[in-house]
């Protein structure tokens, strides 16, 4: 791959967080830049908590053309954007910014990350019960993609009661309306063998622990065979949980297309084309020893 030559006239992009250290977001869209021959460079750019305002208007002093948000910023921008997508809202996370002529705009990429590899399947969405693991931030992109993908119900299976409770009220005054209920983890015997599609949104079975399973044997035997089981975990690929899911039949999908296509999503926004996802596959799995 050539390295792209920066000249007077190359635009910015960048990755917004603290840390910043660790993303690897630079490598991926540094890749894709290099293949499209794009004047473009895209720099990890640290903002502590407290210089997210100020350095939002630097940033608009110096004509950056977008960047992506990680933590700890992706709810706290929100306010200082001058428009929000309706999926962002729903996901109540910002993680892709571009600016327009009346301000910076923000969406999350992460609900199409989530149900590109999905839309790969010829199954009848309006038939299958999702069933998502863990009711985190990234839960949230889940339950939206599930929804947007048609899915009849989305049962969300979470450790405690009043945080269940929490996740289901905040999409009463979302733009999206999911068919959503939740329940506690002791619960998974009825639901499991109902869902078409279960998604490890945990970090259990996540590098370094990568013999962890969210599920116990006898939960995972209850799974139906051919359903789709997703973990967004990309480290290790597999993950003990869709391992376990493939030998009892299941179609495993592991988090690293969810990764690019998030990636892919937000740099056709910001290049306004098509992005080239396999150059940016390939430079995450290198990156990642995969
Ligand atoms: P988060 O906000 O901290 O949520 C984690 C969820 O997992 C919480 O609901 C938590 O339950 C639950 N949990 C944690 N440990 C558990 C355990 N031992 N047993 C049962 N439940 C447990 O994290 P997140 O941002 O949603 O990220 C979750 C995972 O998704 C991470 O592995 C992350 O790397 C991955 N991810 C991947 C992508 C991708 O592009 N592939 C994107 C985003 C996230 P409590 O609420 O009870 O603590």
């Amino acid at each position: 791959m050539d390295i792209p030559v920066i000249t007077g006239t190359t635009q910015l992009l960048g990755v917004i967080g603290d840390p910043v250290e660790h993303s690897l977001s630079p490598v991926m869209h540094n890749a894709a830049i290099a293949q499209l021959g794009a004047n473009f460079v895209y720099l990890p750019l640290p903002v502590p908590t407290g210089k997210l305002a100020i350095a939002i208007a630097g940033f608009e002093a110096i004509g950056l053309k977008g960047f992506n948000i990680t933590i700890p910023h992706k709810q706290t921008i929100m306010p200082l954007l001058a428009g929000v997508s309706d999926i962002a809202q729903a996901v109540g996370a910002v993680n892709t910014v571009w600016w327009e002529a009346r301000g910076w705009q923000g969406t999350n990429t992460d609900v199409a990350g989530f149900i590109a590899p999905l839309q790969l399947f010829e199954r009848s969405w309006s038939k299958t019960i999702a069933l998502v693991l863990g009711n985190g931030g990234a839960a949230r992109a889940v339950v939206a993609g599930c929804t947007q993908l048609g899915c009849t119900e989305v049962w969300v299976v979470g450790r405690r009661a009043e945080k269940l409770n929490a996740f289901a009220e905040s999409w009463q005054r979302s733009p999206i309306q999911p068919p959503l209920t939740t329940f506690t983890w002791d619960k998974l015997p009825e639901l499991l063998p109902k869902a078409g599609l279960v998604v490890n949104t945990t970090p259990v079975g996540m590098h370094p622990k990568v013999d962890a399973c969210p599920l116990m044997p006898d939960e995972m035997a209850m799974m139906q065979s051919g359903a789709i089981a997703y973990d967004l975990i990309y480290t290790p690929s597999p993950t003990q949980f869709l391992q376990q899911a493939k030998d009892k039949g299941a179609i495993a999908i592991d988090g690293l297309e969810m990764l690019v296509q998030q990636g892919a999503a937000a740099l056709s926004l910001w290049l306004d084309r098509p992005a080239p996802v396999a150059v940016m596959r390939q430079a995450l799995k290198a990156q990642l020893n995969l």
